[in-house]
């Protein structure tokens, strides 16, 4: 029986111990396990480790020393290093690695009690925006099979649409929470770059790499971002603030709330099935007080060029340590060093990374470093400057996620590119650093989920938070789910 609980129902469940931690890890196990294979949304479970964390998390109940979190089950997505589970972020290259410490942000979850119930399926090294480059095979939207789930976090949108999870945990770097959320018609979040550590997450494009929640509900994506959100002096990009509540701003009415809709964002591309779910949204805010405007993002139609320039180029810097010596895969048949260097990377790297490693290493190189990486980080600023203008005339902007509902899958096989055009909604906040929300905004001709994007300047988190959670309150898309219940 599968269990269509959020995370804050768990919580009520477990502290007035209606359910205890194990018999909820119990019943959630049972549920994967019946129902998993017809998505592969989790890759590794570990069921005696599962028990064990929620026999302590019942320990911590027991002894009144529980807190909102404590007991609650969670997935976790590949990309996350977690003390003795294999760690290998959908790559052949790390098949093998069992991780010898864990990430900040799942610490973090451990210490308030959370219960991991397995790792999720991602994009190899989370390169990708279909869980289609996955070394273990693609994950299916639970919706409808044929589609992809979006990506590269599509294990674990998958598994909360799904209902095999209450809650998971997402990274993004040009939208891998945002654009799975919205395919798989659940709510994620994307923070301010710096607010949670990325200590522990397999890097992919050090400066974008964010992790951030995904959820049923704004709500639960704020309780997991209260507890995710730290100062970590082992990532030196982590921001020391003072702690906040992302809750405070939950109950916020929007009467008076000036939305911008930046005009660049609505051309070629954009189906009419995204476009009216922005505009049901529109109108949803519009009755509730909200004053709408047209903003300007002059610079989108660059932001896809010079993410993927600048991407690239950190990727190929970061995947340079997979070299056979440190971690995981080593090829078996070589002659020399530099053999058994350029082996092990044939053999343990799929396509979309190598293909991303020879375009980052390109822009890097001599000669074509100005013309390309240089130019692409003067971008990067404009795109920036473009969000600061648009900022000082609306408190929050709206916007699609993606230009189309969930793609069939295979439908980028031959053509790359037309998958990276598909980021064109996502990438341009990741290149100025700022967060995002997708919330789940109706339903195509198709039965396929919608999502619209909310977009904040830096640290308001909480604001976009409140926001989303109004909406819910004045909706039910996000209710919906795949199968009936
Ligand atoms: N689709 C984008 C890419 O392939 C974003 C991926 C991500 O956010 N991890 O780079």
């Amino acid at each position: 029986m599968l269990k269509n609980y959020t995370l804050k129902q768990c919580s009520e469940l477990l502290q007035s111990k209606h359910i205890s931690a194990s018999e909820l890890a119990q019943e959630y196990l049972h549920s994967i396990e019946q129902n998993n294979a017809a998505i592969n949304g989790y890759i590794t479970l570990n069921h005696e480790q599962t028990m064990a964390e929620a026999k302590a998390a019942d320990e911590l109940i027991a002894q009144g020393s529980s807190n909102l979190l404590t007991g609650v089950p969670i997935a976790y997505k590949d990309i996350f290093c977690q003390q003795g589970w294999r760690s290998a972020c959908s790559s052949k290259m790390l098949d093998s690695f069992v991780a010898p410490y864990t990430a900040t942000v799942v610490q973090n979850l451990r210490n308030a009690g959370m219960v991991t119930l397995g790792r999720t399926n991602m994009d190899e090294f989370a390169m990708g925006s279909t869980t289609e480059s996955s070394f273990y095979g693609v994950t299916l939207n639970p919706w409808q099979n044929q589609h992809v789930p979006g990506g590269s976090s599509g294990g674990s949108a998958a598994v909360v649409a799904a209902r095999l999870a209450p809650v998971a945990l997402g990274s993004d770097t040009g939208g891998s929470i945002r654009q799975p959320a919205s395919h798989c018609g659940i709510t994620g979040l994307k923070p301010t770059y710096g607010v949670v550590s990325r200590y522990g997450m397999v890097a992919y494009a050090s400066s974008f790499d964010q992790a951030g929640p995904m959820a049923q509900t704004a709500e639960d994506c704020a309780l997991l971002l209260n507890v995710m959100a730290s100062f970590d002096e082992r990532d030196s990009t982590s921001i020391e603030r003072q702690s906040e509540d992302y809750t405070r701003d939950l109950n916020q009415p929007l009467n008076g709330l000036r939305v911008g809709i930046p005009k660049e964002f609505f051309g070629e591309g954009l189906t009419d099935d995204v476009h009216a779910a922005i505009n049901n949204v529109i109108d949803l805010l519009k009755k509730q007080g909200a004053v709408i405007t047209e903003v300007s993002l002059p610079h989108t139609e660059l932001s896809i060029p010079a993410y993927y320039v600048l991407a690239s180029a950190e990727a190929s810097t970061n995947l340079s340590r997979y070299d056979g010596v440190r971690y995981g895969h080593r090829a078996e048949d070589f002659n020399n060093l530099d053999e058994m260097y350029s082996n092990t990377r044939a053999e343990g790297f799929g396509n979309e990374v190598k293909r991303r490693i020879m375009i980052g290493s390109y822009v890097l190189s001599h000669g074509y470093y100005d013309a390309y990486y240089l130019k692409a980080q003067k971008l990067r600023r404009l795109v920036a400057n473009d969000f600061q203008n648009a900022l000082n005339q609306c408190d929050v902007i709206l916007s699609p996620v993606a230009p189309t509902s969930a793609p069939v899958l295979g439908s980028h096989d031959q053509d790359p590119v037309q998958m990276y055009l598909s980021d064109i909604y996502t990438v341009s906040l990741n290149l100025a650093g700022l967060p995002g929300m997708s919330i789940p905004a109706g339903f195509d001709s198709k039965g396929l989920p919608i999502g619209v994007q909310l977009i904040g300047n830096y640290f308001a988190e909480s604001r976009l938070l409140g926001i989303a959670h109004q909406i819910q309150q004045h909706s039910d898309w996000h209710t919906k789910t795949p199968f009936a219940l």
